[in-house]
């Protein structure tokens, strides 16, 4: 049996977390005077909804009551927990799993009375989901409560469900388990189990689980195949990092070598960590630790916040990570190659235009007619390959200029427009982004004397190519 399953609690008392709800509903339960008759249990999304709804429906059936919880022997109790009973009926609104038409279930089968319980229960879970129809038969049976039925609705989203629903339940919030609980929880679990485990390893798995308990026992279940509960068997089985490598990792970043830093990304990478989870720890880690640092930590955040977002749709995450990175590590580290070129840019000016004059024809040379605006631009502009060199020398050393290097071609320069092509997806996000679009316009600008708009537009290699030798 699994431990998550062994696990499972059978009592309100068992319910970790929940004791704002549990106490109340153990008093009512002990009170015997059920005035409500239908529960809404609203649930942060995997809480183990249908694990309190069984409880509730023992408890409300159970033949001999153990200070509000059920007895889990009795013959009612046995019955709802080998899911023997036809009294109890259990419904996914979400995936229409229970019975074969809700709107008929409810509608016409829920009047008929309990056939060996003291009460039908019906669980309705992700109740916001329920068709219309299904939802009017719902409505149209509460309305008229009847003493020898029950609803136990069930929501993730209590937003979606009609008021009218709402004000003829008695509404219990749920709520996410903290960390602190749920390591103790597992640590509980562990020593029962004899596993032998280490209490950061469990404070990993709780965080990493977000307060759903079943995942986090599933977890030690998974983890405890290797041997002990350690950070080294999380990292292999789960993916996970150990907090000591998010630590490690955010002490390179502050270091600013991005040798070291895109190196140690590849090593987590290739250690089996899952790069999307460690994201979400790195933030979950800020989160905590926000205060120490906080001009760092929030950079830190804006990169991670961008490799979260970004990390699905790309199937190499370690390249999503040194984009992110590389990019905010340029602000962190004194405002990045834009502050070392405001401070060159009029040295770079004047250098620029004194190494054009040589190449440059005279200007009082009449003999050379200007056809057009386009010819006049051609002599007294570097050719678009010089001029892109250029702007590439401007920009800091780093993965940043190496993206863009090979990867973008000059099609044109207009009097006010600078289109560029980018042969590679990678570059061309990397230029789209408004931040350094705005930055690598300026450097344009700057260099060509006057005011332009970059125009970026992605065309594959191999047409690119093609169309040139066209
Ligand atoms: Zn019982």
């Amino acid at each position: 049996m699994s431990l998550a399953n062994k696990y499972r609690p059978q009592t309100f008392d068992e319910i970790i977390g929940q004791e704002h709800v549990t106490e109340i509903l153990k008093a009512q339960m002990k009170s015997n005077k059920q005035q409500h008759h239908n529960f809404l249990l609203f649930w942060p999304r995997g809480t183990g909804k249908t694990t309190a709804a069984r409880i509730i429906a023992k408890a409300i059936n159970c033949l001999n009551l153990q200070d509000g919880n059920p007895c889990n022997k009795c013959i009612n109790c046995q019955t709802i927990n080998e899911g023997k009973t036809l009294d109890y009926i259990e419904i996914d609104a979400a995936s229409h799993t229970g019975v074969d038409n809700i709107r008929e279930e409810i509608l016409d089968k829920a009047s008929y009375p309990p056939a060996s319980l003291k009460k039908k229960i019906y669980v309705i879970d992700e109740v916001h989901m329920l068709s219309k129809g299904a939802f009017n038969a719902l409505l149209k049976t509460i309305e008229e409560p009847r003493n020898n039925v029950c609803f136990i609705l069930a929501t993730t989203e209590l937003h979606k469900v009609p008021e009218t629903i709402i004000s003829r339940c008695q509404v219990f919030n749920f709520k996410k388990v903290n960390n602190q609980e749920m390591t103790k929880h597992l640590e509980n679990i562990c020593t029962q189990e004899g596993l032998k485990h280490s209490h950061t390893a469990l404070e990993v798995i709780s965080k990493i689980s977000e307060g759903c308990v079943r995942d986090a026992v599933k977890y030690v279940d998974q983890v405890s195949v290797l041997g002990d509960v350690n950070e080294e068997h999380i990292t292999k089985f789960l993916g996970v990092a150990p907090e000591s490598m998010i630590e490690n990792f955010l002490q390179l970043i502050k270091e600013g070598d991005k040798t070291k830093i895109f190196t140690q990304i590849d090593d987590i990478h290739n250690q089996g960590v899952d790069l999307h989870n460690f994201a979400k720890q790195v933030l979950m880690y800020m989160d905590q630790h926000f205060l120490e640092d906080i001009d760092f930590l929030s950079q830190v955040s804006e990169a991670f916040t961008e490799i979260i977002s970004n990390i699905r749709y790309y199937p190499y995450p370690t390249i999503v990570y040194k984009i992110a990175i590389n990019k905010h590590l340029d602000w962190i580290k004194n405002e990045g190659w834009r502050i070392k070129n405001e401070k060159n840019k009029e040295e770079n000016l004047r250098s620029k235009v004194q190494d054009l004059k040589p190449t440059t024809p005279a200007s009082t040379d009449q003999s050379q007619p200007t056809t057009s605006e386009t010819k006049l631009e051609d002599q007294t502009q570097p050719d678009n390959d010089d001029l892109l060199q250029q702007i590439l020398d401007s920009l800091e050393e780093g993965s940043f200029k190496n993206n863009l290097q090979d990867q973008i071609v000059i099609e044109e320069v207009t009097d006010a427009k600078v289109k560029i092509i980018a042969i590679n997806k990678i570059a061309e996000m990397m230029l789209k982004k408004p931040e350094n679009i705005t930055i690598i316009q300026k450097v344009f600008s700057e260099t060509l004397g006057r005011d332009v708009m970059l125009e970026v537009k992605f065309e594959n290699k191999e047409n690119y190519f093609a169309r040139k030798l066209w």
